[in-house]
């Protein structure tokens, strides 16, 4: 009985044309769970009669055995989709309202405990999110024809996009689905074709539809998917790729597999309207610097302002100043561009700003160690020239705040076998000279520092 009214909570489907009951209109209720929509059966009829069969054969066939189907309630959980809920029972739920956005400022604030720096793209995730929601929630898209948010990220590598928008899906309570846009292809080649994205962000809305079509689609490297610029060879894959998503950027009814990556045969599918999904590209855009100040330097080239023309080169933060044309410049195409209204570059993450990634945001990696060794009684420090030094070698391998988390681990499993080890230690401080591979940690015995505080 329970059981029954569990499943009471996911939508049938017909077992032909695999659309959910709420797509195909009344189901049909055969033997052995096996439902069929009142289309799919017309056209089973009319094959029949076609072919010189009537309905009334059927009963005579000896090999048609409904037992030998798989019944349509063995398709697992994880595949189903739940029904979209009675409006009565939707008030009860918490849902996000108006007044529970967060105002700009206030989600501005919320990042800055988690992002460090990046204070331009958190400013405009900010404004664009809070925007976003208030047409979705106001649902004002059709009459004021407020423009959809999708966002372009430039960044480099380790700049903390995917970060940035983690923690906005994360304080939103939003489900979030996070792609490759080169695992993408275009329908009909090996890969996932780009409605994947959507099956994605399925998944991470536990099946719900309505939810998901709140929900937030981050795809990654989207540079890769730029038209090959210099090149005669007639490579279309990712113009293709990219003309694909316009219509899921813009706002379509999608039929999406359930539960799995692609359309295959026994699948569910479900309609899912991409119209308030929000999605976030983003990309490196190597050598985008190059073709950012080329533009510069023509413009200032021109008239009085010639005599600046390499001032751009050593400006480190020329990514800032990424506009649209030069996104065209570098293969992709304006259709696409078109359809990202909000365009904003991340910094590149510098000494200053890597030492405050270690110590700043709530969750910072030495933080969590810290907390771990308190657990035994163990005051964790770091010297500041801890700080730079580790920095330093995060610099070096040029993947911004990503490499952090290596080089730390590295260090600290020593500290973290060895500590528990001995029960008089009761303070480590790490320092310059132990990230450097010169010397040791600072250590501290549980003795020597009861006495020190009691002087
Ligand atoms: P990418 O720009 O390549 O998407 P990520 O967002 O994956 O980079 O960043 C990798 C990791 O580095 C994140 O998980 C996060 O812990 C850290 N990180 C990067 N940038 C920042 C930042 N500005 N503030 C705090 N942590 C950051």
């Amino acid at each position: 009985m329970d059981n029954d009214n569990k499943d009471d909570n996911y939508e049938k489907y017909c077992y032909l044309c695999r659309r959910p009951e709420s797509a195909a209109g009344k189901l049909i209720y055969m033997p052995n769970n096996i439902n069929i929509c009142q289309d799919c059966m017309q056209k089973t009829f009319d094959s029949f009669s076609g072919g010189g069969m009537q309905f009334i054969d059927l009963s005579n066939m000896p090999n048609l055995n409904f037992n030998q189907f798989t019944p349509v309630n063995d398709i697992p959980k994880s595949q189903k989709v739940k029904k979209k809920k009675e409006k009565e029972k939707k008030k009860e739920e918490p849902e996000m309202t108006l007044s529970s956005i967060p105002a700009p400022h206030e989600m501005k604030a919320m990042l800055d405990e988690y992002v460090v720096g990046q204070e331009h793209a958190k400013k405009v995730i900010s404004v664009a999110v809070y925007n976003h929601y208030k047409r979705v929630l106001t649902d004002t898209m059709d009459d004021i024809e407020i423009e959809k948010s999708n966002m372009l990220m430039v960044g480099p590598t380790g700049s903390g996009k995917t970060y940035l928008v983690k923690t906005i899906a994360r304080i939103l309570n939003v489900p979030l689905a996070i792609t490759d846009a080169t695992s993408l292809t275009e329908a009909g080649y090996i890969g996932d074709d780009v409605e994947s994205v959507l099956s994605k962000l399925l998944a991470a809305a536990d099946n719900d539809v309505e939810k998901a079509e709140r929900g937030i689609v981050f795809i990654d490297e989207i540079d890769k998917i730029a038209k090959k610029r210099n090149t005669n060879s007639r490579d279309v894959s990712g113009e293709a790729v990219q003309q694909g998503l316009l219509k899921l950027l813009e706002g379509a009814e999608v039929e999406v597999p359930v539960g799995a990556g692609s359309k295959n045969a026994m699948v569910p599918l479900a309609t899912i309207n991409t119209r308030n999904i929000l999605f976030i590209c983003g990309g490196a855009f190597p050598d985008i610097e190059d073709i950012i100040k080329a533009r510069l330097n023509k413009q200032s080239s021109i008239g009085f302002q010639a005599d600046l023309k390499d001032k751009y080169d050593k400006d480190d933060n020329i990514l800032l100043k990424v506009n649209v044309e030069d996104l065209r410049e570098f293969g992709m195409i304006p259709e696409f561009l078109g359809r990202l209204p909000i365009l904003y570059a991340l910094e590149a993450l510098d000494e200053d700003m890597l030492v405050n990634i270690l110590k700043e945001p709530k969750n910072a990696i030495l933080k969590q160690y810290q907390k771990l060794l308190s657990l035994d009684g163990v005051e964790l420090r770091f010297d500041d020239g801890a700080y730079h030094a580790i920095a330093r070698k995060a610099m070096e391998k040029k993947t911004g705040a990503r490499a952090l988390r290596a080089i730390i681990e590295e260090f600290m499993l020593d500290i973290m076998y060895q500590i528990p080890r001995d029960d008089n230690i009761g303070r480590v401080t790490i320092t310059r000279e132990y990230i450097e591979g010169t010397g040791g940690p600072l250590l501290e015995m549980r003795g020597v520092l009861a006495l020190e505080q009691e002087n």
